[in-house]
């Protein structure tokens, strides 16, 4: 086992056309280096990150972190710790409108053609690009790429890949825990993934489902949790012929997460639970903060605390990728707006103390499978 530091990233969304236009509307955040430099109230805040990225000015100028730079800086490390064998996390936190789904997914239109990946594409895409194109060329090893899509919404799992049969509702999932395995969703549908064009079909049925719900219900999209899963088995091709000697084999568990809008939780903080949407997205959030809490605390005081991982679905099914054996990393997505200066704030600080969590890691080998 090995220490690993939670990483995390911090974008800046640029200004849209909306809040150019207004007059009353102005940047409150600069980058410099690994430093964010908020002024709210003619007071300079700072905070340092493993990576910051400004995507604040057009895409045209320079300095602009575009798709791929954020991928190649902060989630190309990740690909390489998952064919070591390690799992991996990356969950994307900040307020609705930040540009959460913007990175993590990327833009609807995107398309991709064979030769290069257009730059609107986002991480969980080119996650899978990465993958595609690594055990292309690796022949002395045989990878097996098998995904889910689901997300959380008031506690409640909808896998996002089953066929959706005109209307009728499904029974939503449920979580048990394994004695080896730990926390799992019970019949959620996974689907072997040869190559780029079988992700696109999935990842099509899966995004759609989510869009679909969200016209019905109040901006689901900003009060769920979208997680995507990605297992990774590689075996070992033994070509001798000595066909005694075991094939080793590495599995990794990759979970790329798009969270609930973060607002949720301080409007509850602020005002009391009301509706039971709203109490439910924020048990989630809610829980998900207080395990950063308590797992920075025990950090720092070189303790195993109580972490309240079975308080919610999002953090019992997340427990390995928090604190446990996993490479997590955290992406913190921000507006540069006044208008927002203290929901970024809050994000910031957020992710300063996400900083500070120490995951055990180590690589999941099996020589006898
Ligand atoms: P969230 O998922 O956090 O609610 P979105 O990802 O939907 O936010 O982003 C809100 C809007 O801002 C979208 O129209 C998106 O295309 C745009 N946007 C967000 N981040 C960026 C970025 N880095 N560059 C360009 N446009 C962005
Ligand atoms: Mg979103």
């Amino acid at each position: 086992e090995e220490n690993s530091n939670l990483t995390v990233g911090i974008r800046v969304r640029p200004l849209n056309t909306k809040e150019l236009n207004d007059s009353k509307i102005t940047s409150v955040i600069q980058v410099n280096d690994q430093n964010i430099i908020v002024t709210c109230d003619s007071v300079q805040h700072t905070f340092t990150y493993d990576h910051c990225f400004m995507s604040q000015m057009d895409a045209s100028e320079s300095g602009y972190a575009n798709q791929e730079i954020v991928f190649k800086n902060m989630v190309l490390p990740l690909v390489q710790n998952a064919f070591e064998g390690y799992n991996v996390c990356l969950f994307a936190y900040g307020q609705t409108g930040s540009g959460k789904s913007y990175s993590m997914m990327g833009q609807e239109s995107a398309q991709v053609n064979t030769i290069s990946i257009n730059e609107a594409v986002g991480i969980i895409p080119r996650f899978c690009q990465e993958i595609f194109t690594r055990t292309s060329t690796n022949m002395n090893t045989k990878t097996i790429v098998e995904i889910s899509y689901f997300e959380i919404y008031n506690e409640k799992i909808h896998d996002l890949l089953t066929n959706v049969t005109n209307g009728i509702k499904r029974a939503p999932l449920k979580v048990r825990e394994h004695p080896v395995f730990g926390p799992y969703i019970v019949d959620l549908s996974q689907h072997c993934v040869q190559n780029y064009k079988d992700l696109q079909t999935w990842l099509k049925v899966g995004n759609s489902q989510r869009a679909t719900a969200a016209t019905g219900m109040n901006e689901k999209s900003s009060r769920s949790h979208s997680i995507f899963s990605i297992i990774l088995t590689q075996t070992q091709i033994n070509n001798q012929l000595n066909s005694e000697s075991m094939d080793a084999s590495r599995r990794s568990k990759i979970n790329l997460v798009d969270l609930a809008g973060s607002e949720r939780l301080s409007q509850t903080c602020a005002s009391g639970d009301r509706l039971k949407e709203g109490v439910s997205i924020n048990k989630s959030l809610l829980t998900l903060g207080k395990v950063i809490a308590s797992l920075a605390e025990n950090t720092s005081n070189r303790k195993r605390g109580f972490v309240p991982y079975r308080e919610s679905v999002l953090t019992w099914l997340l427990k390995e990728s928090l604190g446990g054996n996993s490479r997590t990393a955290m992406l913190g997505t921000v507006s540069p707006a006044n208008i927002h200066v203290e929901e970024t704030l809050a994000t910031l600080r957020y992710a300063c103390q996400a900083r500070a969590i120490v995951n055990r890691i180590r690589i999941n080998e099996d020589p006898h499978d």
